[in-house]
């Protein structure tokens, strides 16, 4: 079985990617279990800090090496926050929220996107990027109780109800991060 290791602190990415890599035959492990200590995300853009963090823990562990980097781009703050997704909301969500449904209110442009970059790099230095988008509107008001982060204003297109509503039923189907993994897995399938 081939061990891949998943540069994330996060149980839940790792559930994630051990839910769709195990069934392929691979055996997920995370940083944290290692103890490996997180890079800082110093890149400019989603594909550059998911290569910092899968080769510095590819390089670090010796084993082939997957991190992601996401977040979520408002046209009406012309992309942003972007990389600076979590630094932008300072661990307060709701004040981030409503911060930038008034950006989209003032400039009536509601149109959003979250970006995923997942690298799998091996301790050689080789690494391939793949890149998932989900494209969608902000809400006019946060609503649901479900998810995480910026869930509760992101309308995905073809939807009435933000992702927070909607759940992981169509989130494992529509994500920017479901849709970059199901690259990484066809191209692992060869
Ligand atoms: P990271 O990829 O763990 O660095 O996440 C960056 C930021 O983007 C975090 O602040 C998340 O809240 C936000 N983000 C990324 N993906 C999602 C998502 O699927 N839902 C809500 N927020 C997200």
């Amino acid at each position: 079985m081939q061990r891949i290791l998943v540069a994330t602190h996060n149980k839940g990415k790792l559930a994630a990617f051990a839910g769709m890599l195990e069934p392929l035959g691979y055996d997920m492990v995370s940083a944290g279990e290692l103890g490996l200590a997180e890079p800082e995300e110093t890149g400019a853009s989603f594909a550059e800090n998911a290569k910092i963090k899968a080769q510095a823990a590819a390089l670090a562990s010796g084993l082939p090496a997957l991190a992601d980097d996401s977040g979520l781009c408002v046209a009406a703050l012309g992309g942003a926050p972007g990389v600076y997704s979590a630094r932008y909301a300072a661990g307060d969500y709701p004040a981030a929220m409503q911060r930038i449904i008034a950006a989209c209110e003032a400039a009536q442009e509601w149109r959003a996107r979250f970006v995923c970059a997942l690298c799998y790099a091996q301790p050689n230095g080789e690494a391939a990027t793949y890149i998932g988008q989900s494209d969608g509107v902000i809400a006019k008001t946060p609503e649901g109780s479900g998810g995480f982060g910026y869930d509760p204003i992101f309308v995905p297109l073809g939807y009435q109800h933000s992702y927070a509503v909607l759940g992981a039923a169509v989130k494992d189907v529509t994500s920017h991060r479901a849709r970059a993994l199901a690259q990484l897995v066809s191209a692992l399938r060869g």
